[in-house]
């Protein structure tokens, strides 16, 4: 929510006070007719003052005569034609003065009835018109490609989507299983007729950046329908109810222009399990129920067909995921080492490369990185060529973006003392000769004292030979010990060791864990794994796994192995650093020069020194 609409509703909750306030001082008195003490109200009997009361069990309630002349002197009961209340006495004799004085009297099974009524249901239903007219007024206004009206969430059509699946590159099986939808939308009537089993609604899950939106909007694109885009977030509100009709007015917009394409980012956010978080959230479980009746209560054969993105889909409400719901789920993964080239190949098709080999490179530097991340990089890449003067992007300039992404842009303002930087340069060799001395690890591409972003001080930029799936048990075990190399350095050099290295530990804890508990990989425990095994997507959602069904003692046995692992690498680097110190040392003092250094500059003084020995 923008500032301006913030200030905007806090105007309208004032404008309700008001009216509110209003109502309490000029509606209610209206029907709190002055209560008067019983023996006021007979002297007012018997003075002809009376026009008209009727009298309940309990309450007698009347209307005084409009006083001719406005007599003065006359005692000051309830003033002229002004209602009046009092509260009911045993008096035989009531009936009869009432009589003798020509007062006209009705009996009322409860007299205040229908007065209890009126000052409840007017203020009431004021309030009622006051909230819907805000909400008429909060449903107008704002921009974009064309915003539903009487309604605030931001919803976006486009009716030409200019996107095709040839933007979207690395996601091949999700582009299959879509393909099917892309020929419904096509044409209707031939599902219809063969009564093919029409999808409805469709999950894309994948982590942030992996091309959720651009595959659904390619999807609308080669379709050739109307794309309406929304985020789960837009119907999230305070007041209960807006959400809701919200949703109702999506709907009713997208079925107007079938066939056509609803897709809801982040659906997490209004699609989360009901009943959890903090408190069960009144407003966000009518717009979720509000959501699954209207994707029960249409007919998928109008050709309206409902998409939507969630990198969580493991808290999303089970209601969402039934059948005739969001039942089909389509997995947009991060992309492997082919994918990535060939997406980095489709955004440098807006710039101009030296070479298309270099893209072939900065795909094997780049596993892990999602769409997003390499469109970055080929934009970070071209600014950096524009400031060097280049004409044409080098491969200098593609590796520096990759650095980039990685770490955050260089922080400048941020300045290490000489003494943290020493221990920084000490830590990172570290890292780098571990790896060195190690056959079988990633080779060393890149150190660096350089600090980039928030979290790190210092990089060692490691390349795998190629994508991983399967990893042996020292495979692991050297994982392990490089992610040590860097607090033994530390010890090695002062004796004493640093808080830089928690990132580390947390890493190759974790590790180790998985070792124990996931994979089977500890003797003692033997070839038992504690751990369900994940579905690769919810990997990187760093969701705390459920406590896996074993005993106390158990748990201990594991915590034990996960030290033993740990602790027999922590010796293992010590040795090997304790043997290179000389290495160490010299490639230490190199790289606080130049605050950088390849794998091949370490090699070098590791050859040298080793000569030495
Ligand atoms: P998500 O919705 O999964 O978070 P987006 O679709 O918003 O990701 O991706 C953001 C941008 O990243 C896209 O507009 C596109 O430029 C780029 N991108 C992401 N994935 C891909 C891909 N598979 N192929 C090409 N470009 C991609
Ligand atoms: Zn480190």
């Amino acid at each position: 929510m923008d500032p301006k609409q913030k200030q905007f509703s806090i105007w309208y909750v004032f404008v309700a006070l008001w009216a509110l306030m209003l109502i309490q001082i000029f509606v209610a008195p209206l029907f709190n007719p002055t209560e008067i003490p019983y023996s006021e109200f007979k002297a007012a009997v018997t003075a002809d003052k009376v026009e008209e009361v009727s009298i309940s069990p309990s309450v007698i309630h009347g209307r005084m005569k409009p006083e001719p002349d406005s007599a003065k002197g006359s005692p000051p009961v309830a003033k002229d034609g002004r209602v009046f209340d009092t509260v009911r006495v045993e008096d035989p004799d009531l009936v009869r003065d009432l009589g003798t004085h020509h007062v006209k009297v009705t009996g009322v099974i409860e007299s205040t009835f229908v007065r209890d009524l009126l000052s409840w249901v007017v203020p009431i239903a004021l309030f009622v018109g006051v909230w819907l007219f805000l909400l008429r007024r909060m449903g107008q206004g704002q921009g974009g490609f064309m915003t539903v009206g009487r309604s605030k969430a931001k919803i976006y059509m486009e009716k030409e989507v200019k996107v095709s699946f040839a933007d979207a590159a690395g996601v091949d099986e999700a582009k299959e299983e879509l393909q099917e939808v892309i020929e419904f939308l096509k044409t209707p009537e031939k599902f219809r007729r063969l009564g093919g089993k029409i999808p409805k609604g469709i999950l894309l899950v994948g982590p942030p950046g992996t091309g959720k939106t651009l595959l659904a909007k390619a999807v609308a694109g080669e379709a050739a329908v109307p794309f309406f885009s929304t985020s789960g977030s837009e119907f999230v509100e305070m007041f209960v109810g807006v959400g809701a009709a919200r949703v109702r007015d999506l709907f009713i917009q997208a079925k107007e222009k079938a066939p056509c394409i609803i897709f809801i980012d982040e659906l997490d956010a209004l699609g989360k399990a009901r009943g959890m978080g903090p408190m069960a959230h009144e407003e966000r479980e009518q717009t979720l129920n509000q959501l699954l009746s209207e994707m029960d209560g249409f007919d998928p054969r109008v050709g309206v067909i409902l998409m939507a993105a969630t990198n969580r889909p493991e808290i999303l409400d089970p209601a969402l995921l039934r059948a005739g719901r969001f039942d089909r789920h389509v997995l947009v993964d991060r992309p492997d080492k082919a994918g990535r080239l060939a997406i980095l190949k489709i955004h440098a098709r807006s710039v101009k490369l030296a070479s298309e080999a270099d893209l072939e490179a900065i795909a094997i530097m780049t596993p892990g990185f999602v769409g997003a991340d390499l469109a970055n990089i080929i934009n970070e890449a071209a600014l950096l060529a524009v400031r060097r003067d280049k004409d044409k992007i080098e491969l200098a300039d593609l590796q520096e973006a990759v650095e980039r992404v990685i770490a955050g842009l260089e922080k400048k303002n941020r300045v290490l003392n000489p003494a943290e930087k020493e221990r920084v340069a000490h830590h990172e060799v570290g890292h780098a000769l571990v790896a060195l001395s190690i056959p079988g690890t990633d080779t060393v591409q890149k150190i660096s004292i350089i600090p980039r972003g928030i979290a790190a001080l210092g990089y060692t930029i490691q390349l795998p030979t190629e994508d991983r799936f399967l990893m042996t048990k020292s495979e692991l075990e050297n994982k392990i010990a490089v992610l040590l190399g860097g607090r033994v350095a530390e010890e090695i050099i002062y004796r004493e060791v640093s808080t830089g290295a928690q990132d580390d530990l947390l890493k190759a804890t974790d590790i180790a864990k998985s070792m124990v508990k996931a994979y089977g990989m500890s003797e003692k425990l033997g070839q038992i794994s504690f751990e369900r095994e994940r579905q690769p997507l919810f990997l990187q959602t760093g969701q705390p796994q459920p406590p896996g069904d074993y005993s106390e003692e158990t748990s201990r046995e594991i915590d034990c192995e996960v030290r033993r692992i740990i602790d027999e690498q922590y010796a293992r680097v010590r040795t090997l650093l304790d043997k290179r110190q000389d290495a160490l040392r010299e490639a230490a003092a190199l790289l606080l020069g130049k605050e950088t250094m390849t794998g091949e500059d370490l090699k070098v003084i590791m050859a040298k020194s080793g000569a030495r020995q």
